[in-house]
């Protein structure tokens, strides 16, 4: 059965997941209203600006109805979309959904704040191999609640993390041309 995946398309880089999602053979849908989730059987929250996107969450009427949505299904953010996830985005301008037990700084990696790419170790059942990251503004992880595994690290801190159904990767998986990651998400559909 091909699965139907939604990207919210409210603001940031949705085209790109869009574009993998695709290349995955998923049915992809751009979502910008509630009633476009009721078919979908996993939603992911593009990079971007988390900021706009909270505001945007409110006036399209989607905060709520994403929360429901994640209660059964799951989510992946990625960089501003890890951020709408998380428990606690220490900046006041972003209310987030608290999809994921974790806490974030936002545009926070030291002196390379503005963008860097590196080779990153995956770790999935039991591997380790290399995935290549492209780091735009990113946020950085704090706390990570107990609930949540650390798949991938760089210095010794959370990159990429999962609770349950749900993803949040604090890089750019879409723009580097390795599925891995929203394979990974996907597998979590049932
Ligand atoms: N700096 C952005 C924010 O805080 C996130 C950057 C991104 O998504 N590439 O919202």
């Amino acid at each position: 059965m091909v699965a139907e995946v939604g990207v919210l398309a409210l603001q940031g880089d949705f085209a790109r997941h869009q574009e993998v999602l695709g290349a995955l053979g998923c049915q992809v849908q751009p979502i910008r209203y509630p009633d476009q989730l009721a078919n979908l059987s996993a939603l992911v929250i593009p990079g971007g600006e988390s900021a706009t996107i909270s505001k945007q969450l409110d006036s399209s009427g989607l905060r709520e109805a994403v929360v429901e949505f994640a209660r059964e299904r799951p989510v992946m953010g990625t960089c501003a979309g890890l951020i709408l996830m998380c428990r606690d985005p220490g900046d006041k301008r972003v209310q987030s959904l608290g999809l994921l037990d974790v806490t974030v700084t936002r545009n926070s990696w030291g002196r390379q704040v503005h963008s860097f790419s590196t080779a990153l170790e995956l770790h999935i059942n039991g591997r380790a191999d290399a995935f290549p990251a492209v780091f735009i503004r990113a946020p950085r992880v704090q706390e990570v609640g107990p609930g949540v595994e650390v798949l991938a690290r760089i210095d010794g801190e959370p990159v990429l993390v999962r609770q349950g159904r749900h993803v949040g990767v604090t890089f750019h998986p879409e723009l580097t041309g390795d599925h891995r990651i929203h394979e990974l998400f996907l597998g979590a559909i049932t």
